[in-house]
């Protein structure tokens, strides 16, 4: 049986982030680390790609320089849509969209080239604590660890671990790529649209088009997002609804996943496994995950190193220093406004003054300058000969 530190169970935003802020605290890291994943970069990921200001300073944070060297698009402009009334973000950017096999690929790749140990096509097939800390079984063989994070996802063993089976709170999210014009106006203008008019028709959630690139190409990236906030109420036709979104007469084949909230009084961690990313929970207002995902590593890494000073494996602090943390923060004010704002959304006595409001606060507080507009709209690279 070898033995290990931290084992990292998913590379993943949120496993990445981990090892790398640890790396951040100390390079003595490096050799104490091992991620585990069971496929192989660049792997399939079905997402939106999205990655807002929130991630972006993460990765500036672990001295990633930006703009990555990936094909992206950048979205400068937001267009939060309820029947006719709009709100317009801006910022610069506000997120910028990647096509996340290579997005996961470059930030693992990263990791590497820090020396990050990282075997791939393995898989974590159990997970047994122990006074000591865990013993991980993988299909190539089994492995003693002092902590375990569970980077995983949300359909991910260390997620069953620590929450149980009970399913949490577990909003529904359909995606679909169609071939575009890069001259289109998404592309154009570097903007994207969030439509929450369905909600009145009990979606939750809302329906986006973002501008994207796959293999290069631009990519019209669409989809749905379900918050399911109100469980017992009725459930809207999802794919109907995206089907009636998206352009007649072209071919898609619409992709779904489960993803779990965060919510300020969930349960985190066991006494040497922690979770991060999705197996801990995303943000219930838009379904984001991956910018929290790199959040959760800043705090996981604290928490880790905190553990191995004193020698208390217990995490009881996890909790805490997650919820104080600025992704905290940020998490537990997407959780309260999703409470709110989906409650009511299906009545338009709450959204049209809501619209009216957010409008107003939007084109006062507009978002700074976060890195300069590239001359490429998209850069090219042969980021996975960098592995
Ligand atoms: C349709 C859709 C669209 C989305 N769009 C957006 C968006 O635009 N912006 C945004 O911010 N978020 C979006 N999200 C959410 C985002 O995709 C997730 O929050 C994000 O991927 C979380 O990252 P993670 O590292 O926690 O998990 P993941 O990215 O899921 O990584 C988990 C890793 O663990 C590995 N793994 C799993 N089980 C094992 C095992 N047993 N052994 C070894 N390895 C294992 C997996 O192979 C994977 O590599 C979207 C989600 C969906 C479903």
């Amino acid at each position: 049986m070898q033995t290990t530190d931290v084992l990292i169970i998913g590379s993943g935003p949120a496993g990445i982030s981990t090892a790398l802020h640890l790396l951040q605290l100390s390079p003595l890291w490096r050799e104490r680390i091992l991620i585990l994943e069971k496929d192989n970069h660049p792997r399939h990921k079905l997402c939106g790609g999205g990655v807002t200001r929130f991630g972006l300073r993460v990765l500036q944070n672990l001295e990633i320089p930006l703009p990555l060297p990936l094909p992206q698009a950048r979205v400068d402009r937001v267009r939060l849509q309820y029947g006719r009334q709009q709100i317009i973000v801006r910022g610069k950017p506000q997120f910028v969209v990647f096509h996340r096999p290579q997005l996961d690929a470059y930030l693992a790749a990263e990791a590497r080239r820090r020396g990050v140990q990282l075997q791939e096509n393995e898989t974590v097939t159990g997970l047994k604590t122990t006074s000591q800390g865990v013993e991980v079984t993988t299909t190539r063989g089994r492995y003693r660890a002092r902590v375990v994070v569970g980077a995983d996802g949300s359909k991910g063993r260390a997620r069953r671990l620590v929450q149980g089976r009970a399913a949490g709170h577990v909003a529904r999210v359909l995606e679909t790529l169609q071939p575009t014009s890069g001259e289109s106006i998404p592309f154009r203008e570097n903007a994207a649209l969030f439509d929450f008019t369905a909600t009145r028709q009990q979606l939750q959630g809302y329906l986006w088009d973002f501008p994207s690139f796959v293999d290069g190409q631009p990519t019209a990236n669409r989809g749905i997002y379900d918050s399911r906030a109100g469980r017992s109420e009725h459930r809207a036709r999802l794919p109907e609804m995206l089907r009636a979104f998206l352009p007649p007469h072209l071919p898609a084949s619409i992709q779904g996943h489960p993803i779990h909230w965060f919510t300020p009084r969930g349960r985190f961690a066991v006494p040497h496994l922690l979770l991060v990313g999705d197996a801990a929970g995303v943000d219930p207002l838009f379904g984001e995950g991956i910018g929290p995902a790199l959040g959760y590593g800043a705090v996981a890494a604290q928490t880790i190193e905190a553990a191995f000073r004193r020698g208390d494996f217990s995490f009881r602090d996890y909790r805490r220093r997650l919820l104080r943390s600025p992704l905290g923060r940020y998490l537990t004010l997407r959780w309260a406004a999703a409470r709110l704002v989906y409650h009511f959304s299906a009545y338009p006595w709450f959204m049209k003054p809501l619209w009216h409001i957010g409008a107003g606060i939007a084109r006062l507080f507009p978002a700074g300058e976060l890195y300069p507009q590239q001359n490429e709209r998209h850069i090219h690279s042969d980021f996975t000969d960098q592995r």
